[in-house]
């Protein structure tokens, strides 16, 4: 009789890899929010993969980086936070190489490499974005990779295009160890639904929004209320049913930036809140009343109280 493998792999890598458009691959649903902006994911996200005989808790972290301010560092305490947490990682990379030979910036390759030592966890690692590679420029990648680090295993993988996974997805479930499901297998997360709502509603900032702003933007949902939710069994097909309000608050850190994101006659804020209210009605099943505050929380992102105020806690 074959037994049963469960257990915690660790997404990490840095910003802007592809970590969470992997992640939600791997799900078959759309979890983390991603963008073409650098820290986009600011807190460890799990997402379980229930298969016949494994079961694949993935954590998706924020961008391993040179932490400057009070807010990158937190991220890469979570990012780093996860690897002691799970039984082996993947090691997300872009695969591409400069004209000097290097794969990675130096300073965090040797940092990650360091911590990953000191971890003695299996670590897969996962060459993503192939899809932008000639095939000859491939195996030289591979190479450099193997000199830096003892990895387990390296796969090439292009998560937009869906490609290597099914192979990386096999790796990872053979370095799980045996044991029960972690998780219900219809559990495909830990975090609150209200947690995603904010995700939401601060992706479509980021892709409305440029240059200091995605930063500085924080959602908090100050108001979930469910009293007119229809249970998700009784809906037809993937037909809106019932009602949820939510009233959230987005916070920026400087008067400039609110009046960016309300814009003209508070265009952009409506534009924000339509897109965002679109996207929680297909998380939730529901009809979504969204009511959207801006408010100004000056330099949040610089104070530990700030940042514990917009639910970023250690
Ligand atoms: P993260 O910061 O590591 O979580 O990266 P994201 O998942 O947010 O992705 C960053 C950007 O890379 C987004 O614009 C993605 O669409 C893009 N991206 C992710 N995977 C691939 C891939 O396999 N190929 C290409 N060409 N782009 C990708
Ligand atoms: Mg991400």
């Amino acid at each position: 009789m074959s037994s049963f493998r469960s257990g915690i792999a660790a997404i990490i890598g840095r910003p802007n890899a592809g970590k969470s458009t992997l992640l939600n691959r791997l799900l078959g649903e759309k979890l983390a929010i991603v963008s073409p902006k650098p820290q986009t994911t600011r807190n460890r996200i799990l997402g379980a993969v229930s298969r016949p005989g494994a079961q694949l808790l993935l954590l998706d972290t924020p961008g391993i980086h040179q932490a400057k301010g009070e807010l990158n560092r937190f991220m890469v305490d979570v990012a780093l936070g996860a690897i002691d947490e799970a039984d082996l990682v993947l090691y997300v990379a872009e695969a591409a190489i400069d004209a000097r030979g290097n794969v990675e910036p130096g300073e965090t390759a040797e940092q990650i490499a360091k911590r990953l030592r000191a971890a003695g966890k299996p670590v897969i690692l996962a060459l993503n974005k192939c899809d932008r590679l000639a095939r000859p420029v491939l195996l030289p990648i591979i190479d450099t990779w193997r000199k830096l680090y003892p990895f387990t295993q390296i796969v090439p993988i292009s998560a937009l295009k869906n490609e290597g996974l099914d192979l990386l997805e096999q790796e990872l479930t053979r370095l799980l160890p045996e044991g029960e499901p972690l998780l219900p297998a219809d559990q495909l997360t830990d975090a609150p639904e209200s947690f995603f709502v904010g995700e939401l509603i601060r992706e479509q900032v980021l892709r409305s929004c440029r240059e200091e702003i995605p930063y500085s933007a924080a959602v908090v949902i100050d108001h979930f209320d469910e009293s007119e939710r229809e249970p998700l069994e009784e809906r037809p097909g993937k037909a809106l049913s019932g009602l949820v309000r939510i009233a959230a608050t987005l916070f920026v850190e400087r008067d400039s930036q609110k009046a960016i994101v309300i814009g003209k006659r508070g265009a952009m804020l409506k534009s924000i809140g339509e897109k965002s209210r679109h996207e929680i009605e297909r998380l939730l099943g529901a009809h979504v009343y969204l009511s959207l505050l801006v408010k100004v929380e000056p330099r949040w992102s610089e104070r530990v109280d700030g940042l514990g105020r917009m639910g970023y806690r250690r």
